[in-house]
């Protein structure tokens, strides 16, 4: 039998929300991707959808926020406005058991605007499409000096869609020490 999340190390606060949620087990790709993410690893790893590979990036990212500081430390890319959308609200369902966490999706088709002013404001998590992402940086309405946990969701449909040369530079702009995830 896999283990319980409780047994992959996960904050209580996490553990008691996949409880909710009726998620009684880690699934496979859970039980050997959320240890390692944890020590601070990077990772690279293969799934289906539907096999709980979101959260199992999106569990151990939550797990290594500071929320005390109230700065970008994390950030996931998407191929897609709708993907960036359902990722967001992961983040949100998995973390609402951690007080004060802010996150950000920060696509195309709708203004930035709101988008510099809550980042102005101050997030934890952004969840976001690289095009909008290359904007934001490049306005310097994005801090990328702080992040810690890069994510790179369904990254091979990316690097098909030609985003590779917006991911090089985000890869560039962001610190050497980062946690990087495929
Ligand atoms: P994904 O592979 O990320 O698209 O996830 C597919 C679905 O599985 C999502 O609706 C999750 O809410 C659900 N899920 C994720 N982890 C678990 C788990 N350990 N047990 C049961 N359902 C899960």
């Amino acid at each position: 039998m896999s283990p319980s999340f409780h047994e992959l190390q996960l904050h209580p606060a996490l553990v008691k929300v996949a409880g909710e949620l009726g998620y009684e087990r880690p699934t496979r790709i859970q039980t050997l991707a959320i240890p390692p993410l944890i020590a601070g690893r990077d990772v690279i790893g293969k799934s289906k959808t539907g096999s709980g590979k979101t959260a199992a990036f999106v569990l151990p990212m939550l797990q290594g926020l500071d929320l005390e500081r109230r700065e970008l430390q994390a950030l996931v890319l998407c191929p897609t406005r709708e993907l960036a959308a359902q990722v967001r609200g992961e983040v949100r369902t998995l973390g609402r058991g951690l007080p004060g966490l802010v996150t950000a999706e920060l696509v195309g088709g709708q203004p930035a605007r709101g988008q510099r002013e809550s980042l102005a404001r101050g997030v934890h998590v952004a969840v976001g499409t690289p095009g909008r992402i290359m904007d934001l940086l490049g306005t310097g309405s994005m801090e990328p000096s702080t992040l810690r946990i890069l994510v790179l969701d369904e990254a091979d449909r990316m690097l098909d869609m030609g985003f590779i040369p917006d991911i090089e530079r985000i890869f560039q702009l962001t610190p050497f020490t980062r946690q990087t995830l495929f």
